[in-house]
């Protein structure tokens, strides 16, 4: 098995009725294992960049390997589609029964697995998201929170190497984004390979990687710390650094002795209380 799970080589994509190409000339490498964040202004290309990761449309040019399999070789499609899963935005356009374990199971009963298999797959991804309790439950009655975890266990069901998220946590409230997060944070902890397009700041600083896309180039790459060292940049991207990253920077402005590399609220918490010991 490669350790690269997801490499794209010199892709272009542009939409038939557009002048432009909507992921341009991008390369780029998600490592097996990896929660990686896409961060760009509206139209930079992440929802298409996505879209060519699990096959939903091919490159024009170039060549995406998801799991090692071409998205141009008509053979995978369903092998891709299965491998790399996709959770959208709205949860609501993704729950179609009127019971939670129906809808974890509808993706299944076109996959061809058993349907002896199919109790078993189902109650290890309602339990992996923490939704086992909600099994009968109707999916509209749900918070928000629920519903994508819901939907993410639709996709678990199937059993992917890859998991896509195309702002899943955007039409949530603080806190159903928090738990929808902590559940992706947690499968990947446990080997999931995450693809994760954000507005959130503070979710990206929880990644491994950070990838940058503006008018469908890949323009930075790196940690976390790497990619938030320099505000300004940033700005020329349209994108601002992790709440507690500005605060940092207006604190260290006015002469509290913080350092540089603080992200998230761990980060400053430590860093505050270290300051506070030397008092
Ligand atoms: P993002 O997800 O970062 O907002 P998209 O991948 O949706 O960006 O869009 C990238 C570019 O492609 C934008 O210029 C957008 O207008 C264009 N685009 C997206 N979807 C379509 C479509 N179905 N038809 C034509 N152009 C599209
Ligand atoms: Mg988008």
């Amino acid at each position: 098995m490669s350790d690269e799970i997801i490499v794209l080589k010199d892709v272009c994509y542009k939409y038939e009725e557009s002048s432009h190409n909507a992921v341009d000339h991008v390369s780029m490498t998600v490592r097996r294992g990896e929660m990686t964040a896409v961060l760009g202004r509206n139209g930079s290309g992440k929802s298409t960049l996505v879209k060519l990761i699990n096959g939903l449309i091919l490159p024009d040019s170039g060549t995406v390997l998801t799991d090692g399999m071409d998205t141009q070789d008509d053979e995978h499609v369903w092998d891709i589609r299965q491998r790399a899963g996709m959770v959208f935005q709205n949860p609501d356009n993704q729950l179609v029964a009127t019971v939670v374990r129906e809808d974890v199971a509808f993706g299944l009963e076109n996959t061809g697995v058993p349907s002896t298999d199919m109790p078993e797959r189902i109650d290890a991804a309602l339990k992996a998201v923490n939704m086992t309790d909600f099994a009968e439950r109707a999916p509209h009655l749900l918070s928000g929170g629920q519903k994508q975890r819901v939907a993410i266990a639709g996709i678990l069901a199937m059993r992917p190497d890859i998991m896509l998220f195309d702002e899943a946590t955007a039409m949530l409230d603080p806190r159903g984004r928090k738990e929808v997060f902590e559940t992706v944070r947690q499968l990947n902890r446990e080997g999931m390979t995450v693809v994760w397009i954000t507005h959130f700041m503070e979710e990206a600083a929880q990644c491994e990687t950070v990838h940058i896309m503006h008018d469908g180039g890949l323009v930075l790459s790196g940690t976390p710390q790497e990619v938030f060292s320099d505000r300004e940049r940033l700005q020329n991207w349209r994108l601002d650094v992790p709440p507690m990253a500005a605060l940092a920077q207006h604190l260290r402005a006015a002469g509290v002795g913080l350092p540089e590399g603080i992200l998230s609220i761990d980060d400053m918490t430590r860093e505050v209380e270290a300051l506070a010991a030397h008092l």
